[in-house]
């Protein structure tokens, strides 16, 4: 699963529309401290599905929402959209009818989170599903956070264990048994 843009909209520190494309080889960003480096790998895990507020470094979820500055007011929403390329058809069946994916998030302040795929509504547990699949997801040990490191290396057998299966691309199974046992 190759991804080949991030747009940005409203998104923590990016309150006006940014693109970051994703070009072939390796991207890197630079920058000094506070200008959003880690925002943007945070606007990539919430695409995905990110749920956990204390995973966005924040209290709760509408604080992804640019909160405004001294010279700009705060924003009503925030809006992330990711593309994959999908030339080679590897998208999952429902996902797979385009050369590009396009996986949308939009928080809206006292209305909550909605997905979209190719302008199609779907559930966050769809786009969750999508990328646990392909072994990327809010989760993946692909992406490491500042101070994940130590964490890592402290880490419990049990928590360990975690990474490993999501390296191996077999969360989603874990979590569709999960969801067959409770029905
Ligand atoms: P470092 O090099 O120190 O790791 P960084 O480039 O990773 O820095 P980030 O942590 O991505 O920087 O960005 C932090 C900035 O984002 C801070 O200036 C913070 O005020 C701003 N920020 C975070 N959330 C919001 C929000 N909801 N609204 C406006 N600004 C925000
Ligand atoms: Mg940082």
């Amino acid at each position: 699963m190759r991804f080949t843009r991030l747009r940005l909209n409203g998104f923590k520190s990016f309150v006006d529309p940014t693109d970051l494309m994703i070009l072939d080889g390796l991207t890197g960003v630079v920058g000094p401290n506070g200008c959003g480096k880690s925002n943007l790998l945070e606007a990539l895990r919430w695409v995905m599905g990110e749920n956990r507020p204390t995973a966005m470094r924040g209290g709760g979820m509408e604080d992804v929402i640019f909160a405004g500055a001294a010279t700009r007011p705060a924003r009503n929403f925030a809006e992330v959209s990711l593309h994959i390329d999908n030339s080679e058809r590897l998208a999952p069946s429902g996902f797979n009818d385009q050369d590009v994916l396009e996986v949308v998030r939009r928080i809206t302040r006292d209305a909550g989170s909605a997905y979209k795929a190719n302008t199609k509504d779907v559930r966050a547990r769809d786009v969750q599903m999508l990328f646990a699949d392909a072994s990327t997801g809010a989760h993946s040990p692909a992406l490491v956070r500042q101070g994940q490191i130590s964490e890592l290396i402290n880490a419990k057998p049990k928590a360990r264990r975690r990474i490993l299966e999501e390296a191996a691309g077999i969360s989603g199974l874990y979590q569709r048994r999960h969801e067959a046992e409770l029905k």
